[in-house]
This record gives C-alpha cells, structure tokens and sequence, in this order.
C-alpha cells in the first residue's frame, strides 16, 4: 500500500520536479507513494486569501495564520477519514526541530512497515514562521535539516521525502543498494570506481579487478571504516 504524505504548502509547484522525476517519480508512478498538498490559500475567506499578518509585540517581518492551516488539518482529516486512512503524526520543518538523520528516516519507514501508520502530514513554514498556538495544538515532530535559515520548509520537507522515498521497498532498481549507504551502519560508504581502469594516471585499486568477492568485501569494510575514522569519528561512537 502507498505512504500517503499530506503537504500544506503556500508553494506546491516547489515539489513539481521532484514529484515526476526521479525515484520519487517512479515511485508515485508505481504506486508506493502518494503525496497530496493542501494550500492554506485556499482555506482563507477573504477576497485577498490572507495567510500571514503581523507579528503581536511587534518587529519585521510576518507571522503564518493559524486559521487557514487549521482548516488545511480539518480538510486532511476529513479526505483521509472518507478514505479509510488513518491520521499518523504530524511533523513540522522548523530550525528548532530535531536533526534530520537517517536514524529518524527510517523510524518513520518502520512506522509504516510495522503497520503503526501509512500517513504523514508535513507543514512548510514560510515568513518569520508560523503562530505557535497552530503548533502546540496541532505538530507531534519538528524537523530541522541543520544550523541554519532557509526561506520556508518546502527544501527540507523534499529532503525528508527523498530520502524516505528511496528506502521504500521496491523503489530502487535494487534494494541492497541503499542498505549498503552511509549512515546505515554508522558508517560512511566505501569509494566507488568504475570504467576505465587508469584515470589520468590513476589506477584502480587491483582488489576491485581480481573478481574474489570475499577479498572486495573486505577492502570495502576496512576502507568505508578509515573514511569514518578519518572523516566522521563521531559516528563509530554510536
Ligand atoms: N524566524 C525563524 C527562525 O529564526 O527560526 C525562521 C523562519 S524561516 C525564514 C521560514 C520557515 O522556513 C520556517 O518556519 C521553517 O518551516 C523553514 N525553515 C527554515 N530553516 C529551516 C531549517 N533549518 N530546518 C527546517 N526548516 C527550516
């Protein structure tokens, strides 16, 4: 069955490349995923579809109404509820949320997988961010992608779709591959060769071209472990 993820965006077009291309293309075209967006615009009553105003105690910039989100969450609920599809958890991009890691990609891909649930609702702020009592009633996760500000939530919302879409059973053409990616052990990956066998002078490692499987395994663990060590040592104290 799909993963159905709920986006409220102020910019649905953002996703479109994304969308039809690629991994995630095929897998809306294969049916593993099925990305709905709901733009609070449309959820305002007045002739100019207000979303945003200005911030109370003052200060620049605009705050994101919590009415026409609100409303996007009732309109979600309703076209899940007619369809049989339970409500999951959901998650706010916001620079104060918890890191964006692979630990927390694939938490959600066995939410899934262990039946907990087959829908997310991700909210892409814009402006100076969204009123806070839309977010104490309505957001169980906030998700950042790092130390820094970007213009709205639609780049990591992406982000956390990409690389959910491309854990999916069946996505890739084949499925070990992202099971031997960084992160997945704690590790980095191992460095990738192919043709031709001296590149400017530089030869491939001899290992990789004496077809003893068991020997490249080898090399392929003991390289991708020096690259942690020498690169993010972090990630072996875990
Ligand atoms: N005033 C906010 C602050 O200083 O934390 C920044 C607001 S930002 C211009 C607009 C929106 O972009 C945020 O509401 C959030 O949805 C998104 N955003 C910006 N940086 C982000 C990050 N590092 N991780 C996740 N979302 C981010």
């Amino acid at each position: 069955m799909a993963t159905r993820f709920d986006i409220i965006t102020l910019f649905p077009d953002f996703f479109e490349p994304w969308r039809t291309t690629g991994v995630c293309g095929r897998a809306v075209s294969r049916g593993a995923l099925d990305l709905v967006f709901w733009n609070p615009r449309q959820f305002t009553s007045d002739v100019h579809q207000t979303v945003d105003d200005r911030p109370y105690g003052g200060g620049p910039g605009m705050v994101m109404l919590a009415q026409p989100l609100a409303d996007c969450m009732a309109a979600i609920s309703s076209d899940l509820l007619s369809k049989g599809i339970q409500k999951g958890p959901t998650i706010l991009f916001s620079p104060a949320g918890q890191s964006l890691t692979q630990s927390l990609v694939e938490n959600c891909l066995a939410q899934t997988s262990q039946g907990q649930t087959g829908q997310f609702t991700l909210v892409c702020g814009r402006y100076e961010g969204i009123d806070q009592r839309f977010i104490d009633r309505y957001v169980q996760v906030e998700i950042s992608l790092g130390d820094f500000v970007l213009s709205g939530g639609e780049i990591p919302a992406m982000t956390l779709l990409d690389a959910f879409t491309r854990r999916i059973p069946g996505v890739l053409g084949d499925d070990a591959s992202s099971q031997q990616d960084s992160f997945m052990a704690n590790l980095l990956d191992h460095p990738h060769y192919t043709r031709p066998e001296v590149f400017e002078g530089q030869a491939v490692p001899p290992v990789l071209l004496s077809g003893h499987h068991g020997k490249i395994a080898d090399w392929r663990k003991e390289v991708a472990l020096a690259l942690t060590k020498s690169k993010r040592p972090d990630l072996l104290k875990k």
